[in-house]
């Protein structure tokens, strides 16, 4: 194991897992999404699992859900208990999301029968099911017999690539496969007529600011060819990670907010997919951010953005502290380390 590896391991080693339940899921709530081309309400399912596998493993340097993870295995009544009280709060919504913070596809996380009885209850209920997965778990095997539950609607896989670099993903996000095993998979996804959603994360940990910035635009038209939906993934600090251990030494800075709008303007001209960003924790020290007075402004148009694709949500968008991310683009390259926002740090 190298090094990186053995650090995102070392949290885990030193963790312990607060008591949860495993009837209850981690979370369900509704928000806004596209369906064909129109805003709909898409209802967000997080079932609770015994964890990422590869979490358990070493994990990924920004990925913090193991957070809440059982770390033991969940029986299938527990599961059925979690589905049965996520879905007493459903409403109807048209795209029903159904995340594990891990990988669906993954039997070690959820037992096979319990993944496509879910999703042979779902498909009766809702227009698009989407799901979340890492390459290995998407196989022929698997997706030929999810493709005989879910072929009725539309189906979809979002797997984090992160980045179409390969240096960056295994250094500086410790993610396991690589760009290729990420092909391969859409590959298949394409075969069973499953669409693709491609997480890409900017700012992962020991980029500049500037670096992290091409680093997505370039993902953007490197994975132009093999993915329907972009969505734009800004690291927020989340506990027990390697990210918040540089954070809280001073040596992070998520992403500015300027950042992503940049990348949402550019990302048009190299890539024909839904481009969106759900910026989790927008506006906190702990998220994306900018000077804490634009903050709410700068979210409201990239969510607008993120619905609409229309590049006017982001036109006309100014404030003083565009300059401090701009000299920080030009400057941070050649400083120690990233930039870190001293105006807004409150000890
Ligand atoms: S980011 Fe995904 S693959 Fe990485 S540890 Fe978290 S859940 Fe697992
Ligand atoms: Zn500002």
């Amino acid at each position: 194991m190298n090094e990186i590896a053995t650090f995102c391991q070392s949290f885990k080693k030193d963790f312990t897992p607060r008591a949860q339940d495993a009837r209850q899921p981690v979370r369900c709530w509704s928000e806004k999404d596209v369906l064909d081309g129109k805003v709909v309400d898409a209802y967000v399912i997080i079932l609770r699992t015994r964890g990422c596998s590869w979490a358990l493993a070493s994990g990924c340097t920004m990925c913090g859900y193991f957070n809440d993870s059982m770390f033991a295995p969940v029986s299938e009544n527990d599961f059925q208990s979690q589905f049965e009280k996520a879905m007493q709060s459903y409403k109807g919504e048209k795209i029903v999301k159904l995340f594990t913070s891990g990988s669906y596809l993954d039997p070690h996380e959820i037992p096979v029968p319990v993944q496509h009885e879910i999703l042979s209850v779902l498909t009766e209920r809702a227009e698009k099911i989407s799901v979340e997965s890492r390459p290995e778990y998407v196989t022929e095997k698997r997706l030929a017999a999810i493709h005989k539950i879910v072929s009725s609607k539309e189906f979809e896989i979002g797997i984090g690539l992160e980045t179409s670099n390969d240096l960056v993903r295994e250094k500086a996000i410790n993610k396991g496969f690589t760009f290729n095993d990420y092909k391969k998979a859409v590959k298949l996804l394409k075969k069973h007529q499953m669409n693709v959603k491609t997480y890409v994360l900017m700012k992962p940990p020991f980029l500049t600011e500037k670096e992290s910035l091409n680093d997505c635009i370039r993902t953007a038209q490197d994975i132009a060819p093999y993915t329907d939906i972009i969505s734009l993934n800004p690291t927020n600090v989340q506990r027990h990670t390697v990210v918040e251990y540089l954070w809280k030494r001073n040596q992070y800075r998520p992403p500015w907010l300027w950042s992503i709008v940049e990348f949402l303007k550019q990302s048009k001209s190299v890539t024909d997919a839904f481009v969106k960003c759900d910026a989790v924790g927008g506006g906190s020290m702990r998220g994306a951010h900018n000077c804490g007075v634009c903050d709410r402004k700068v979210l409201n148009a990239i969510e607008e953005f993120s619905l609409s694709q229309k590049q006017d949500a982001l036109n006309n968008l100014t404030c003083d502290c565009k300059e401090k991310w701009l000299d920080q683009l030009d400057l941070e390259n050649l400083s120690f380390g990233s930039f870190v926002d001293f105006a807004r740090w409150k000890p």
